[in-house]
């Protein structure tokens, strides 16, 4: 028990054995009682008005003197309004450092309102990239301020693991990219940054690659031209045939990195012209299966074709000829001879779907996340002595993505690998619709 509790209940103690004391040598109880408890009484009511006054005063620091349980009482408020003053203090303190971040952010950042469009708050690059005004914003939906198409979908689809680019509203030379955050379970933060420093650079690498790979084709056709010549010419044949041809092997190797990365290019850059034609994929299938029947020659690869003939889809023929020609090429590059490959294309209940698999290599996990990558591959030598360029997956990647679709890769080292995508259910059309 507190101490000054103690001493109070023996005060107390001590006063009623007086009172009745008193009371018994007055012969009257209740008098001698009423005698000592009533200064007793006032006592406290002129502690509690002075606590209640002090209480009301707020600004006094320091507690009134006094003495008993009071003092206690006293020194308890005190002790808890410093405690709290404190922790004004530093929530103050952290407030303006937050303010003082949320000021020095690059990244504009909005804060909407629980369940609701409505902005409740921004920081100055918010004011900057996306023209907020305080107050005259502050309230309003964030529908009626940021009004591009793209933000709108974005903004009303609810799944916000993306991110979704859109030119600043008040500077169009500006990309921003924009990314909803939920949280708290009701809010959302939205955060815009500032993408066209990146946007340049990646268009000067993109520029570049393509600049480069233009400028390489003259010269290769020129050497593979001569090399030709040189080896059809019997002198040189003979004496330097085995260089020669390697010369060759190898210029044919460049040539095709030089036209992937052609083709990389213009899969990154270019908007497509046509956004979709009817492709016949059975067709086109059956067409790059005998090519892989070719390329696997002596192998002989067990290569089986599983396709809806009736099944065709509105995309762009060229891109995806590309894409599932690397697919099936590499099933061939990478199952050991005589393996078993299947290409197939059925429609399911999730849309038209193409699929490659086979008893090959096989891929460890680890890999899987990157080898769609330019140039990453699980075993160089391999790729290269099988003429790969370590395009072929990135290429897949991005004609896939301009389908609005993505590669699904499952594999087991040493039992093989399928390669999948599923295109979205509106694509299917009916064949009768082929133009040629
Ligand atoms: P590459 O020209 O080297 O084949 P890709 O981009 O087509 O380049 O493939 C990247 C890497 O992925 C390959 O080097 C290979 O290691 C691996 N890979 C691709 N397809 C298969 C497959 N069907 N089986 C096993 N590994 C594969």
């Amino acid at each position: 028990m507190i101490d000054s509790w103690r001493d109070e209940i023996w005060r107390f103690v001590a006063l009623t054995v007086v009172g009745v004391l008193l009371g018994l040598l007055a012969d009257n109880v209740a008098l001698g009682l009423l005698l000592v408890f009533a200064p007793y009484l006032a006592w406290h009511l002129y502690n509690l008005n002075r606590l209640v006054r002090w209480l009301r005063q707020g600004k006094q620091f320091t507690p009134p003197e006094s003495s008993g349980i009071w003092d206690d009482v006293f020194e308890h408020i005190f002790r808890l309004q410093q405690r709290n003053r404190k922790r004004k203090r530093n929530l103050r303190r952290m407030l303006k450092r937050f303010h003082k971040i949320t000021v020095a952010l690059p990244d504009a950042a909005v804060e909407l309102q629980p369940s609701s469009e409505e902005i409740e708050w921004w920081n100055s690059a918010a004011a900057k990239y996306l023209g907020f005004v305080y107050p005259r914003d502050t309230g309003q939906r964030i529908s009626n301020l940021l009004r591009h198409p793209a933000f709108l979908a974005y903004l009303h689809s609810g799944n916000y693991d993306q991110e979704v680019e859109i030119p600043s509203p008040v500077n169009e030379d500006i990309t921003l990219r924009i990314r909803i955050i939920p949280y708290s379970g009701n809010r959302r933060l939205l955060i815009a940054r500032d993408m066209t420093r990146m946007q340049k650079l990646e268009r000067t690498r993109e520029d570049f690659v393509a600049n480069v790979s233009h400028e390489l084709r003259t010269p290769l056709t020129v050497i593979s031209g001569y090399l030709e010549t040189l080896l059809d010419a019997p002198e040189c044949g003979e004496a330097f045939g085995p260089q020669l041809r390697s010369m060759q092997v190898q210029t044919e190797r460049m040539n095709r990195i030089v036209e992937d990365l052609m083709l990389l290019s213009r899969l990154e850059s270019e908007v497509p012209k046509v956004d979709a034609e009817p492709v016949q994929v059975g067709r086109m299938l059956q067409s790059i299966v005998n090519q892989a029947r070719e390329l696997s020659g002596l192998e002989a690869h067990r290569i089986e074709l599983d396709v809806d003939p009736d099944l065709c889809i509105k995309g762009r023929e060229p891109e995806l000829y590309s894409a599932f020609s690397n697919l099936v090429f590499n099933a061939v590059r990478y199952t050991p001879a005589g393996g078993r490959i299947k290409v197939s294309w059925k429609d399911t209940e999730q849309g038209p779907r193409f699929a490659v698999e086979d008893s090959g290599v096989g891929i460890e996990p680890h890999h899987i996340p990157r080898i769609t990558e330019r140039f990453y591959r699980v075993d160089a030598g391999r790729s290269r002595s099988r003429g790969g360029t370590g395009l072929g997956l990135a290429i897949v990647k991005h004609v896939l993505l301009r389908h609005q679709t993505v590669l699904e890769i499952n594999s087991e080292p040493g039992v093989g690998s399928a390669f999948q995508c599923r295109f979205a259910p509106q694509r299917r059309i009916s064949c009768d619709q082929d133009t040629d």
